[in-house]
């Protein structure tokens, strides 16, 4: 093989880059040249190409965001889409390509593997909803860039006696929720797999009133409520003030976490491998600490894990309330 691609497709992610400069350092140590598309799959089928070297990827390692742009483009659905896309890449003489993305890039990835270009995937998504990688590359960032501004929204709840209503994103999956809510013992919290009810709120937050606990965190996952009608309703049952804080893009912004860097880069080498090896439609995770190649349909209809359980759980320890 002498020249294969990269690009970010979907949400961009904080370990995009990271991955890109793995897939550059790993292509280059077997003397593969790497080509980096802009815009994911719409500067694919445009031809946007432009040659990776490991000067580039020195350079973009510490930086947030995707260097080489991401776009969402729904015509790559289409077949005859598609194939202007393979044949950009067979003009270039891009023998095979690597997709950093969420899901729906993977679906891309598939069939342009159906139609003779070897793709691999790699997760990258600030959500970490990709069911078959224990972590996804922007996770961690992300969720450590959720705790950061719920310890300071908890600064001036805590010195004004007052109630935090925070919407968290997720995209229908609430670990970054789950994950914050733990880390920063947050009083009250409804990830989309285990969504309290506007009632079981207002209700919860009652209790804590009646307890004086001096303040109250409160935290929603995306798509769910509306976070300024809630903490009105907060308002109403509890007497706390209440306000709300859609933390909204800041989440997915800012340098990569040490973690981000580490899963971003090594499944990047990962993934090189595979297409060395001459394989394709495979997806790499991370499952129970081990990078994973996997074949992407399978991937893609794996079953979500029922995490109400667990949630329950951690819910509990807040059912003791301190002042
Ligand atoms: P995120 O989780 O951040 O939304 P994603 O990769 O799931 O990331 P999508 O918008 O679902 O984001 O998909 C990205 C791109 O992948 C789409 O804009 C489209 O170009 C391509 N794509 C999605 N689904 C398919 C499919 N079924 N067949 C071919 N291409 C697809």
């Amino acid at each position: 093989m002498k020249r294969i691609g990269v690009l970010t497709s979907g949400g961009d992610a904080p370990g995009m880059n990271n991955a890109i400069a793995g897939v550059v350092k790993a292509a280059e140590a077997q003397g593969i040249e790497v080509y980096g598309v802009r815009d994911g799959y719409k500067g694919l089928i445009n031809g946007w190409f432009e040659k990776l070297d490991s000067k580039f990827a020195l350079e973009i390692i510490s930086k947030g965001g995707t260097v080489l742009g991401s776009a969402r483009l729904p015509e790559f659905k289409e077949e005859s889409v598609r194939q202007k896309a393979v044949d950009q890449l067979k003009a270039h003489d891009i023998e095979a390509l690597v997709v950093i993305g969420g899901d729906g890039s993977y679906m891309g990835a598939q069939r342009l593997t159906e139609m003779g270009i070897n793709c691999i995937g790699l997760p990258g998504t600030i959500d970490n909803d990709i069911v078959s990688s224990d972590y996804t590359i922007g996770f961690d960032t992300a969720l450590n860039t959720v705790i950061e501004s719920i310890e300071k929204v908890r600064d001036t709840m805590q010195s004004h006696n007052r109630a935090a209503v925070i919407e968290v994103m997720g995209n229908g999956c609430g670990d970054l929720v789950t994950y914050a809510a733990i880390a920063t013992q947050a009083e009250i919290f409804s990830p989309s797999e285990s969504k309290l009810t506007v009632e079981q709120i207002c209700e919860q937050a009652k209790k804590f009133a009646e307890a004086n606990h001096r303040s109250l965190i409160i935290l929603v996952s995306e798509k769910q409520l509306d976070a300024n009608e809630l903490a009105k309703k907060v308002e109403e049952a509890s007497g706390y003030v209440t306000r709300a804080t859609i933390l909204g893009h800041v989440q997915r912004g800012g340098r990569p976490s040490g973690m981000d860097r580490y899963l971003a880069f090594t499944a990047a080498l990962y993934a090189v491998e595979k297409l060395i090896e001459g394989k394709g439609g495979l997806y790499i995770g991370l499952s129970e600490n081990k990078l994973v190649a996997r074949d992407i349909e399978s991937t893609l209809n794996m079953p979500k894990p029922d995490k109400t359980e667990f949630i329950e759980k951690i819910r509990l320890l807040n059912a003791k309330i301190s002042k």
